[in-house]
């Protein structure tokens, strides 16, 4: 047990270690789809700007070819008059620019300052705005694209993480309970045997008066009582476990039953040690059970309010319909539990503690049985409690039938 808190949070930092590396991989693999398509915007637009500036040439070259070149005596296009040649109108030249450059307008007011003027100054070459609003829109969807697959890929391998860290965690914590439980079981069993030799001793090797007798009689009841419901809890749970805990259900009614299972208890323990008291509706419960099974669940129960509580202890039976249920309630004002124990109470071998801070000996097995059998019987079980130190109390919910006359 005491290497539990180092093995726990080795995992943990390789955990967070592993985490924070991915996050770095993937948010840089973002970062560099992101420049990369910023830089495929930024070659696109400058291809558009370069195929302006060659409209720009194309259309100067033909300005100069006709202001200073000899037009073609043949051509009935423009005739020569003085040095000059007739000029093509803007139309024609918006035409030549535009057959081999379609993404270049001619306008007469620039509308960004980039645009170019032409060399005559009679209009302005601008680019369609209509690609590079296209090309806008590619950069977002591939920034967009590439962050929701950049945020799936963290997702599902931090999932996965997530998944094998619990399921180690899990195995790791029942190794550790399972060896603990070695240990517990050891002592639980040799603690009695060991009480049983130096009573049998005494009462062989010792002249004793009747009333020395009869207290060793019944502390030696105490601890074969304490053997009987040891080896009756490993058999059980060896039963739960391999799917042979074989139930014998039957009609039962909780009132009269219950009261049995408590007095018998309560006398076990010492009459009076419990500081027992039972809280019964006056209306008749019944249910489909094994008194037998059932029977192990309430001594359990009972059990654990006498081991987790000190002197006087007042632990009280409650029992109760609910609808379609029963509700049976063991409470009391013992150690209490902490909130992230309720449900882990109910693991195989679970104990609150570890071996420096448990004083009470136990195995963890017994709500383990408890919450095996109700749950065979239909019902679910709950551990509650305002904190450690204020006590607690386990529900028991069963399915409730209808007395057996009125069915
Ligand atoms: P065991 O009593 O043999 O240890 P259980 O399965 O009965 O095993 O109980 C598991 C753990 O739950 C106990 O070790 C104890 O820490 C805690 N527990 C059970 N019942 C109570 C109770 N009434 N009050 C406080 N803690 C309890």
């Amino acid at each position: 047990m005491a290497n539990r808190a180092p093995t726990f949070s080795t995992q943990r930092i390789i955990f967070l270690a592993v985490s924070l590396l991915l996050s770095i991989q993937v948010g840089w693999w973002i970062n560099v789809q992101i420049r990369e398509s910023g830089r495929l915007l930024q070659a696109r637009a400058e291809a558009l700007n370069a195929s302006r500036a060659e409209a720009w040439q194309l259309d100067s070259l033909g300005m100069l070819a006709f202001i200073h070149g000899r037009p073609d005596p043949s051509s009935r296009s423009g005739a020569v008059e003085g040095r000059f040649a007739t000029l093509p109108s803007l139309e024609q030249r918006r035409e030549a620019i535009h057959r081999r450059f379609p993404h270049v307008l001619v306008v007469t007011t620039p509308s960004t300052p980039d645009d170019i003027a032409l060399l005559d100054g009679a209009a302005f070459l601008a680019l369609r705005p209509e690609p590079m609003l296209e090309l806008r829109n590619q950069r977002w969807h591939s920034v967009f694209r590439v962050a929701t697959e950049g945020a799936f890929m963290v997702a599902a391998v931090l999932f996965g993480f997530v998944m094998i860290y619990r399921k180690l965690s899990e195995e790791l914590d029942l190794k550790l309970r399972q060896r603990n439980f070695t240990s517990a079981v050891t002592h639980e069993l040799k603690t009695p045997i060991a009480s049983l030799r130096v009573w049998t001793e005494t009462l062989f090797t010792r002249t004793l008066a009747d009333e020395q007798r009869e207290r060793i009689r019944s502390l030696m009841e105490k601890d074969l009582d304490r053997l009987n419901e040891l080896v009756g809890n490993l058999l059980d749970v060896a039963r739960a476990e391999s799917g042979s805990l074989v139930l014998h259900l039957e009609p039962l009614e909780l009132e009269p039953w219950l009261r049995g299972v408590c007095d018998a208890m309560d006398h076990r323990l010492g009459a009076g040690a419990l500081g027992l008291r039972l809280d019964f509706t006056t209306e008749p419960l019944w249910v489909n059970a094994d008194p037998k099974a059932l029977g192990v669940v309430v001594e359990n129960l009972l059990s654990n309010a006498y081991k987790y509580a000190a002197e006087p202890r007042q632990t009280t039976v409650t029992l109760d319909g609910d609808g379609e249920d029963v509700l049976l309630v063991v409470s009391d004002l013992g150690h209490g539990l902490a909130h992230k124990d309720l449900p882990r109470v109910f693991h195989r071998f679970f104990r609150v503690g570890d071996e420096m801070t448990r004083q009470v000996a136990g195995t963890g097995l017994g709500l383990f049985l408890v919450k095996e059998i109700t749950t065979r019987h239909g019902g679910e079980v709950r551990a509650s409690s305002r904190g450690a130190g204020l006590g607690s109390a386990f529900t028991v919910r069963l399915p409730r039938i209808p007395r057996p006359e009125d069915a």
